[in-house]
């Protein structure tokens, strides 16, 4: 790491520049704090109209999120860093594979926050021993609007599927930030590429787009299997198919991304055992053997019994009837959260056998399986 003061701003930003490549950056902009344009009234009426579903976070921290300048009032210069995770394979192919459950192509290897946050730090480090100042690192859970900063600073823009799309990296950017107390030279936005295609809204399983550029997270696919908490609504659980955690289909379908693949292996390689694990195999995880499996990945955080909730869904969605005997044996688990989907996950597999048990067993503890025997 070199340590020679920098003084001045353009050779320091592009000397910071080199240093974010060097540690797995493939794109980095500066921006200024003031420039989130009219991201703030967009989140605010996602916000009003409840569109943010169970993620409370989001609106308990809508004023420093929509103001970098509330967040850390003496921050002068944004730098935004990308790195892209492009898969070496079509992501949407194993949606075909019904006995297989689909995790998102970012959850499959390394948990991210972890890599990207420990390369920021080491070039805040950097920064402030070439060009003095003080800094903040910041990485997708924190309070920061990364897309619009990222679309300001000339990283990309913000596509119809909300997320930022590259041109030269397509819709496959993890993105962080380092706040600076340094003027460093801010870059130009990108202005949107998107044109006339809506191949993001169309493939959408779920609806979750009301608009283009507009997403109401309470029917995507990423927030209902990673987010929401409870029992996922009815109506969306014939439209998962197979996929377990996160959902790809808006990022994979954009055309930019026939750029993206350059350069991910050495960065992000999948885990082999998370690029196409059974759903039989998945839906036997205890609570250590979950753990086991997806230790230091993203993964992990939604714990066991959400996941294997997610799981259930997918039985019911195979087609399978080889898998019922996985969600019966299910029905005894002790989460009520397994136990619901479990129920509906037989009943749509084996609807001649559910209706046997329904006489059979004595009626579930807890309200909400009682009530998802009641609505199969
Ligand atoms: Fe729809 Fe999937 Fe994109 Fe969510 S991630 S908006 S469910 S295509």
């Amino acid at each position: 790491m070199r340590t020679t003061l920098v003084v001045d701003a353009v050779a320091l930003k592009d000397a910071l520049a080199a240093e974010a490549r060097a540690l797995g950056f493939d794109v980095v902009g500066v921006t200024r704090p003031d420039a989130l344009g009219d991201a703030k009234p967009y989140f605010e009426r996602f916000i009003a109209q409840g569109q943010h579903g169970d993620m409370d976070w989001l609106a308990a921290t809508a004023a420093r999120r929509t103001d970098p300048q509330v967040l850390w009032p003496e921050a002068r210069s944004v730098i935004m860093l990308g790195m892209n995770y492009g898969p070496d394979r079509d992501p949407l192919d194993i949606l075909k594979e019904r006995a297989l459950g689909a995790i998102s192509v970012y959850a499959q290897g390394d948990d991210y926050h972890e890599l990207i946050k420990s390369r920021l730090k080491a070039i805040a480090r950097w920064l402030v021993a070439s060009g003095g100042g003080d800094v903040k690192v910041f990485v997708d859970t924190a309070a920061v609007m990364e897309k619009p900063l990222a679309a300001s600073a000339g990283l990309g823009w913000q596509g119809k599927h909300t997320n930022l799309v590259s041109r030269r990296h397509g819709s496959w950017l993890f993105l962080g930030a380092i706040f600076t107390t340094l003027e460093l030279p801010a870059d130009l936005p990108e202005i949107d590429h998107c044109g006339s295609c809506h191949a993001c809204l169309d493939i959408c399983p779920t609806r979750a787009f009301p608009a283009p550029y507009r997403l109401d997270a309470r029917r995507c696919i990423s927030y209902l299997t990673i987010e929401h908490k409870g029992p996922i609504p009815r109506e969306f659980r014939p439209l998962m198919g197979n996929r377990i955690y996160g959902c790809d289909d808006c990022l994979a379908v954009c055309p930019w991304n026939k750029y993206a693949a350059v350069g991910r292996e050495a960065k992000l390689a999948a885990r082999e055992a998370l690029r196409a694990p059974t759903l039989a195999e998945l839906s036997r995880l205890d609570d250590a053997a979950f753990r086991a499996l997806f230790a230091k990945t993203a993964v992990k955080r939604a714990g066991r019994d959400r996941f294997v909730r997610n799981v259930l869904i997918a039985i019911g969605n195979s087609g399978d009837a080889a898998l019922a005997v996985e969600a019966e044996r299910l029905l005894d688990d002790p989460s009520p959260l397994v136990r619901g989907a479990a129920v509906w996950a037989l009943a749509r597999l084996e609807p001649q056998r559910f209706a046997l048990l329904a006489e059979k067993l004595v009626p579930d503890a807890d309200q909400s399986v009682r009530d998802e025997w009641a609505a199969a």
